[in-house]
């Protein structure tokens, strides 16, 4: 399930994207406990919306109330969080606070519902670190969920788990797992013209468009540009460089190359049981994954584009590299990596990528000089 629309309000939209994090900033400061206040508003046709015991709709809510679904998404949230920055971040208990019949309004005013709310919990500021979530099932913007870079409050009107932790992730700095494609995947003629940038398009994380499940993470680029949990390391040209699967908890899961303006970020990506949605068309191999940040061009496309995933058709390919057997409907295979034995010419940089083996672990590649 793809979520429909997410809209962002970005604070800083001249700021340029910053590859490795700098100094720690006010909401994703590890040394501050990280606080959820969360006021679902009422309808005014609908006064128990939260607290009805009634089967639900849906097979998410039967059995239970959506007041109780609303603290089973938070839960997994907070876990989410605590799990990908390596239980470095900290959360205190949450509060969960219901508006009277009447609170959710059917219109489009973000900020009327954030003063609505902050009234209803009492708050006449939003501390540090606290973060305020507003539920409103009526809010005719037309997302899912707005956020903040950087900001203390966000608001819903789908309030599952997947949009909570992506615009958590946005109060958290992060900006979106993007994607980029070329014409044929002809990634020689890298410009605005051949090639195109998908704000919400890597599959990888829900900084894109995946969605939660138990074991969702994001990408090792994601984690290390914004929280440098782990840090990426820098690669040396020439050198065989050994990276670990993107999920295991080593500190060489991702490295790092910056030539000129752009960065490139390789980390080793392998499908799993646990992959939380499955697209049959996408490669289904162990995988270098290779990220970019910087373009100039790519920038100007969106106003929250984070690190880009480089994907390729293979059909576009001058030969196939994903092998598949003569009976294989697969025609149109969507590589989301580099397999094994490839050779890529790096975009805007005079480098060849070569993977030497992916293991069960970990790979090996190197960038040599074209
Ligand atoms: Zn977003």
């Amino acid at each position: 399930m793809k979520r429909i629309l997410v809209a962002i309000v970005t604070l800083a939209l001249t700021a340029s994207f910053v590859p490795v994090a700098t100094a720690a900033k006010a909401q994703n400061n590890f040394s501050i406990t990280q606080k959820i206040v969360y006021v679902g508003l009422t309808p005014k046709d609908q006064p128990d919306f939260w607290t009805a015991q009634e089967e639900g709709t849906t097979t998410e809510t039967s059995g239970q109330t959506m007041l109780s679904y609303a603290k089973s998404t938070v839960d997994e949230a907070i876990t989410f969080w605590k799990q990908t920055t390596r239980g470095k971040m900290k959360f205190g208990t949450s509060r969960f606070v219901i508006g009277k019949a009447g609170t959710a309004i059917k219109h489009c005013n973000d900020s009327a519902d954030k003063k609505l709310a902050m009234k209803i919990a009492g708050l006449k500021s939003i501390p540090i670190g606290t973060h305020l979530v507003t539920v409103n099932i009526n809010d005719s913007c037309g997302y899912a969920g707005l956020g903040e870079q950087g900001g203390n409050s966000l608001l819903l009107k789908s309030f599952g788990t997947t949009t909570l932790i992506h615009e958590l992730g946005h109060n958290f700095y992060f900006y979106h797992s993007s994607l980029l494609t070329c014409d044929k995947s002809d990634f020689t003629k890298f410009n605005a013209t051949n090639c195109s940038v998908e704000e919400y398009g890597d599959f990888r994380d829900l900084m894109g468009n995946d969605d939660w499940c138990p074991s969702a993470t994001l990408s090792a680029t994601q984690r290390a540009t914004t929280f440098s949990t782990p840090k990426a390391l820098n690669l040396t040209i020439g050198v065989d460089t050994t990276v670990d699967e993107s999920r295991m908890s080593t500190d060489r899961i991702v490295y790092q190359f910056k030539y000129k303006t752009i960065w490139y970020f390789f980390e080793y990506y392998i499908p799993g049981e646990d992959r939380c949605m499955f697209i049959s068309s996408f490669l289904d191999k162990p995988q270098l994954q290779v990220r970019m940040a910087g373009p100039a061009w790519a920038k100007a496309k969106g106003s929250a584009i984070g690190p880009m995933l480089i994907q390729r058709r293979d059909a576009d390919l001058p030969m196939s590299v994903v092998n598949l057997g003569p009976d294989s409907l697969e025609a149109n295979m969507v590589l989301t990596g580099f397999l094994e034995g490839e050779q890529f010419q790096l975009p805007g940089a005079p480098y060849v990528l070569t993977v030497k083996s992916t293991g069960t672990t970990s790979a090996v590649f190197t960038l040599t000089k074209s």
